[in-house]
């Protein structure tokens, strides 16, 4: 990064000091990753540059010889890796990838069904903070209080109550992996659209271990640099029938000219994913979730539903006498970096939540498995226990560095 380095010199320390930060900490963020080089490249190449409104054939620029090829390709990997009849490569990101699905089937006050917030749905699934919540009648259901688990009997009744446009399965935080035929079953009932947000499993789809939401839903909507390891962006995936309405609605509905430089590395992304190295690799991702889960369980953690099937887990900590922030503080102290997040039914507020939510895809990418699992759980628990020893956390950072040096992450290669 020279350039960077003699023409701003702030932000250039600024990314160096980030960059040895993501070396030396255990990163736990259920939602973060390590992108290959490849896609590194990609995402900071000249198709930058580059504006193209529109799709392949009919754009508002010239100048498309090689764009075209590059989103033609990129759709033809998303739709050959996931099944699916259309793809849209265009989202700049989840958030709008999920508005421009609503955009396409419904009116401002119309009836959508989503996963409450609190319960692990996201933001855009019907938050009253967010366009979802403000400009549609967004509904939504809870987990089941006793189990932690989705009850598909409390959906459907809500369902047949309020009669959605749009059903939204899919989440941040749970641990579990969804009954898409159950959905499907329900929207067929109440006559609504069944919308998929795999953002964050998406990877393990892609590397097979885990359902796929594609044969049941009418729209699947995801990021691509959750577990699918790509960069910053997303995709929809939708049946032939809804593919007008999607391209109209991600564009001129919600965006502007596409990031073509970051539609080359979802296309180089999801070579990567279709790889059977990435088949390997969501394999350890699930291995080394159960493991951790198991490991901090037989310490006396309480997992929300007792465990995980998928890349993450949620741990209350009620039990611990310890808010899920100030296990998080401590835990980024100590080399560890993960999530305060509310438990379903937290009793205490989303700012300083019960609970920490922990997820396996960027320490599996720099090569971790269960003995590495292990040790993180024994230091989590360490941690948890003496918050507040200043020269114990001090001194875990460093045990962590340490392990860290023997696991260079990719892209971090050149730091080891
Ligand atoms: C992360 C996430 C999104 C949003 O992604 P952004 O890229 O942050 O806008 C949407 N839905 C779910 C379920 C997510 O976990």
């Amino acid at each position: 990064m020279e350039n960077v380095k003699e023409l701003d010199p702030e932000i250039y320390s600024l990314i160096k000091q980030e960059e040895k930060r993501q070396a030396d900490k255990i990163r736990l963020i259920a939602s973060e990753n390590y992108v290959s080089n490849a896609i590194l490249e990609t995402t900071g190449c000249i198709l930058t540059n580059k504006y193209s409104e529109g799709y392949a054939g009919k754009r508002y620029y010239e100048g498309q010889q090689f764009i075209d090829q590059v989103e033609q390709l990129a759709i033809k990997r998303a739709k050959d890796l996931f099944g699916a009849e259309h793809a849209n490569v265009q989202p700049y990101s989840g958030s709008p990838a999920n508005i421009a699905t609503y955009l396409a089937f419904l009116k401002p006050g119309d009836t959508i069904l989503g996963m409450a917030l609190p319960h692990g749905g996201h933001l855009t699934h019907g938050a009253k903070v967010s366009i979802s919540g403000r400009y549609f009648d967004a509904q939504s259901y809870e987990l089941d209080a006793t189990t932690g688990l989705i009850n598909y009997d409390t959906i459907r009744l809500k369902a047949l109550a309020v009669r959605p446009k749009i059903i939204i399965a899919g989440h941040s935080a749970y641990p579990r992996i969804l009954d898409f035929k159950k959905f499907r079953e329900i929207a067929d009932e109440v006559n609504a659209l069944l919308m998929v947000d795999m953002a964050h499993f998406a990877g393990l789809v892609a590397g097979g271990v885990h359902p796929s939401p594609v044969p049941y839903a009418d729209v699947v909507t995801t990021t691509t640099h959750k577990s699918l390891r790509g960069p910053r962006g997303a995709m929809i995936l939708c049946k032939a029938r809804h593919a007008q309405a999607i391209d109209k609605a991600v564009f001129p509905g919600v965006q502007g000219g596409p990031h073509d430089n970051t539609t080359a590395a979802i296309a180089v992304a999801l070579k990567e994913a279709a790889s059977d190295s990435f088949k390997k690799y969501t394999a350890q991702v699930i291995k080394n979730a159960k493991i951790l889960a198991e490991s901090l369980m037989a310490m006396g953690f309480t997992l929300i539903t007792n465990g995980t099937d998928n890349h993450l887990m949620l741990v209350d900590l009620t039990n611990k006498n310890i808010s899920g922030k100030t296990a998080a503080k401590a835990l980024d102290k100590a080399g560890i970096v993960v999530n305060y997040n509310a438990v379903p039914f937290d009793k205490r507020k989303p700012f300083d939540p019960s609970g920490i939510r922990i997820g396996t895809p960027a320490v599996t990418s720099r090569g971790f498995k269960e003995n590495e699992m292990l040790l993180i759980s024994t230091l989590i628990e360490k941690v948890i226990s003496d918050p507040e020893n200043e020269n114990f956390l001090t001194k875990t950072a460093e045990e962590v560095q340490k392990l860290c040096s023997h696991f260079p992450a990719p892209g971090l290669e050149h730091l080891h």
